[in-house]
This record gives C-alpha cells, sequence and structure tokens, in this order.
C-alpha cells in the first residue's frame, strides 16, 4: 500500500485557504478534507459536518477532557479542534487527509506527524488581507481587527513550515498546492510497496 500523505495548511484568516482547498478538493478525489469541530457560530451557508461540526464549549472540552482532538487551540476567540479518529481511520485506509488549521495546531501535529507535509498560505501583503475580510462580510469591525492583528503574529511561523505559496492569483495557488501534493505522493519512501512489486515485475525474465 502507498503510504498516505497528511497535508497540513495554514495561513491568516481571509487569505483564501477554503477557497483553495475546496478547489483542490474538487479536482483530486484522492484527498479527504478532516472535519474539524469549532465552538465558533455557524456563517450563513456553511454545512454542519461538511464545513465543521459546530458545537457548545461544553461539549469541546468533554471532547478534549476524553482527548479525542490530535490538536486543538484557540484561535480568534473561539476553540478549534481536530478529532483524532477520522484521520487515524483514513490513514489506516490509505487516504490523503487535508488539515486547515492554525499555526499552533500546526506546530502541535509537526510532533506527532514527523511525515507529514506542512504548507503555509500568505496573502500578497497586509492590505490585501484586509480587502479580503472586509470584502467577505462574515466578521463584524471588531472581529476583523483581531484577525487582523493575529495575522501579522501568525506571519512570523513561515519559516517553520516547508513550503509557502502566496496567493496573490487564485489558479496558480490551486495549481500550485495541487503540484506540492502530487510530488509528495510521488516520493519513494510512500511507495516502497509499489517499488518492490514493480521491480519483481520488470526483473522477472530478465536474463533468461
Ligand atoms: P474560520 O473561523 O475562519 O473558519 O477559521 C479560523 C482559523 O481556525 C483558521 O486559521 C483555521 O485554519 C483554523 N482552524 C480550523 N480548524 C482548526 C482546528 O481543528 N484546529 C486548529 N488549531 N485550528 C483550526
Amino acid at each position: 500500500m502507498k503510504k498516505p500523505v497528511l497535508v497540513v495548511i495554514s495561513g491568516p484568516s481571509g487569505v483564501g485557504k477554503t477557497t483553495i482547498i475546496k478547489a483542490l478538493l474538487s479536482r483530486r478525489d484522492d484527498v479527504i478534507f478532516s472535519v474539524s469541530c469549532t465552538t465558533r457560530p455557524k456563517r450563513p451557508g456553511e454545512v454542519h459536518g461538511r464545513d465543521y461540526f459546530f458545537i457548545t464549549e461544553e461539549e469541546f472540552k468533554s471532547m478534549v477532557e476524553r482527548e479525542e482532538f490530535l490538536e486543538w487551540a484557540e484561535v480568534h476567540g473561539y476553540l478549534y479542534g481536530t478529532p483524532r479518529r477520522f484521520i487515524d481511520k483514513a490513514m489506516k485506509e490509505g487516504k490523503n487527509v487535508l488539515l486547515d488549521i492554525d499555526v499552533q495546531g500546526a506546530m502541535k501535529v509537526m510532533e506527532t506527524f514527523k511525515e507529514g507535509v506542512f504548507i503555509f498560505i500568505a496573502p500578497p501583503s497586509v492590505k490585501a488581507l484586509e480587502e479580503r475580510l472586509r470584502k467577505r462580510k462574515t466578521e463584524s469591525e471588531d472581529k476583523i481587527r483581531r484577525r487582523l492583528e493575529d495575522a501579522k503574529w501568525e506571519l512570523g511561523f513561515i519559516e517553520k513550515f516547508q513550503y509557502l505559496i502566496i496567493n496573490e492569483e487564485l489558479d496558480r495557488a490551486i495549481y500550485e498546492l495541487d503540484s506540492i501534493i502530487t510530488a509528495e505522493a510521488k516520493r519513494v519512501k510512500r511507495l516502497l510497496d509499489e517499488v518492490e512489486r514493480y521491480k519483481k515485475e520488470v526483473l522477472q525474465g530478465e536474463g533468461s
């Protein structure tokens, strides 16, 4: 079996992560998305179980106590966590899993999944980020301010990641993410079973 890839994507709020990830998932059926739990209120258009599992703070805390999260963090004033069970099951089945989590979460996953692929998506400028957040109209003014302050702090983590995508042009960013995953999935260390089978087939009959 191929060794699956765990792809972790981080980047400031409003950078376009969700749009890029949705486009990627629609063009690749070998990557599945890990749906997080959050205490943040649902935005219009979001669906429970598809975008997030929207749960109460009480529910979240009891999941923390039961150690059901691979990682969790407080982000922009709400709690967010990655359910451990889904990832374990998907990876056992050989599926590539993609996580969209904040930098604190990414740092924690780096400790447990050394083989993970860590990608930072950055805006072309903080000004561009501000414009995007305002255009999105999903957050109030004070929430936008907070997300912009957090963004400057998050940009300080870029060097901890293996890949950087600057979302200047959407199609280009999607192409770059797609290419990184393709390349990572083709690493010989993830294909050892296939390599063995390939060599057996190719070398069979050699010299006869
Ligand atoms: P939003 O509220 O805009 O959907 O997400 C806010 C931030 O929370 C984003 O940076 C997103 O990557 C992060 N986030 C989403 N799910 C998780 C999670 O399970 N764990 C952590 N640590 N961050 C998450």
